[in-house]
Parts: C-alpha cells; sequence; structure tokens
C-alpha cells in the first residue's frame, strides 16, 4: 500500500467517514455484507495468497470501504487481483466475507467506468464472467483461448500452458453443470450494471 494511503487511512476513523457515504450503501447492497462488521485484525491479510502482489492489502479495501474511501479503493490493483478464494472469509473471526467485497469493488469500478491499472485484467474478468454464463462454470481453455483472442498475445505463459495440458489440468471440453439456467439468471443484475455505466458516462 502506498504510504499516502496508509496515512489517509489511519488518520481517519469510521466516526469521520460521510454518515452512509453512498460507496458503503452501493458495496452493502451488492455484496450484502456489512462492511462495519471488520475491526481490521489482519487475519485475511495473513491468509490471503495473493496479498504480497497487491498495492492495498486486503483488510485495508475494507477499511476504505468502511471509511468512504472510494478512488483509493476502486483505482487499486488488489481488487483485480482478488482471486475470490474465499480464505479471507473462512478465516474471518467476524465472519465478513471480504471476497463479496472485493466483488462489489469490481462491480462499481465497471459501473463507474474506473479502469484498472493493469488494462487486460477486464479482458480477462470479462471473458471469465462469459464462460461462466456459457457453461455454469468456467472452461480454461475456451477462457484462454478468447483472452488471447482479445489481447492478441499469443505467446506468453506458453509453456505453463502446455504443461497445465500435459498434467490434465486444461480440459479440452467443457463440463457444462446442471444448475446453467440458474447460473444464467444471475446475470441480468450484473448487465444491468453495465447499463449503469453507460448512464454514468452519458451523465
Ligand atoms: S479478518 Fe475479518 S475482521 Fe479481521 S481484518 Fe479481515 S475482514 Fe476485518
Ligand atoms: S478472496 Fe481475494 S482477498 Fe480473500 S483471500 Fe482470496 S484472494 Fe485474498
Amino acid at each position: 500500500m502506498s504510504s499516502e494511503s496508509t496515512q489517509v487511512c489511519c488518520a481517519m476513523s469510521v466516526m469521520d467517514s460521510p454518515v452512509g457515504s453512498d460507496f458503503k450503501r452501493r458495496i452493502e447492497e451488492i455484496s450484502g455484507e456489512s462492511v462495519l462488521k471488520c475491526y481490521q485484525c489482519g487475519e485475511c491479510t495473513a491468509g490471503c495468497p495473493v496479498a504480497f502482489a497487491m498495492d492495498i492489502a486486503p483488510n485495508q479495501i475494507l477499511r476504505m470501504a468502511q471509511l468512504g474511501l472510494e478512488n483509493e479503493a476502486l483505482s487499486s490493483s488488489a481488487i483485480w487481483l482478488c482471486a475470490g478464494c474465499e480464505t479471507c472469509a473462512t478465516r474471518c473471526p467476524k465472519g465478513a466475507a471480504l471476497s463479496k467485497v472485493m466483488d462489489a469493488c469490481r462491480q462499481i469500478a465497471i459501473e463507474r467506468g474506473i479502469k484498472p491499472r493493469e488494462p487486460n485484467v477486464l479482458k480477462f474478468h470479462d471473458e471469465f464472467l462469459k464462460g461462466v454464463k456459457r457453461f455454469g462454470r468456467c472452461h480454461e481453455l475456451s477462457l484462454t483461448a478468447c483472452y488471447k483472442m482479445r489481447t492478441r498475445d499469443f505467446f506468453s505463459d506458453v509453456l505453463a500452458g502446455i504443461q497445465m495440458f500435459l498434467k490434465g489440468k486444461l480440459a479440452i471440453l467443457p463440463s457444462i453443470i446442471k444448475g446453467r439456467k440458474e447460473v444464467r439468471e444471475l446475470f441480468p443484475a450484473r448487465e444491468s450494471g453495465k447499463g449503469a455505466k453507460k448512464r454514468h458516462r452519458r451523465g
């Protein structure tokens, strides 16, 4: 985390945050999670497998949500690097589902047209969701093919891809789940988020 952001977080308290800030309210609306549950013990960050690569630690993203520090949280690379593994939720003594907060932050960033620092992350995110909508779950091989087509980056990670294929980690055909229709029905809410983004841009 940048020292400037750390100083802002340390200098503010929840009591200083704008009462019922839009950012906090929108996160709670999307995630169904109360951000005020968190008391900053740091257990989530200690167990997060990708915290080492994040610019802002997972517990600090939650702190920013409490404080209404919208721009700082939404412009971080941390919200896009979160793998949604839910280790944080498992470790949290308050039962806070931080992974849902990260997911909500991504959705709000898309709605507000805030671009991730790593330009290809959004393309990956988009292709991943399209695959889940199509098959009901992720199919890594088609995800990789669609992502490569969109980024025109055909040769990076080729060796890793071959190794995964040889170890049977990349199935040729997708496995289509029984509840595909129910999974598809979850998507209109997200797609209305895209509408909100367009409205925001027009506004
Ligand atoms: S483990 Fe839970 S309470 Fe502790 S910092 Fe993380 S989200 Fe907050
Ligand atoms: S869900 Fe995200 S924030 Fe939580 S432990 Fe996994 S990668 Fe880290």
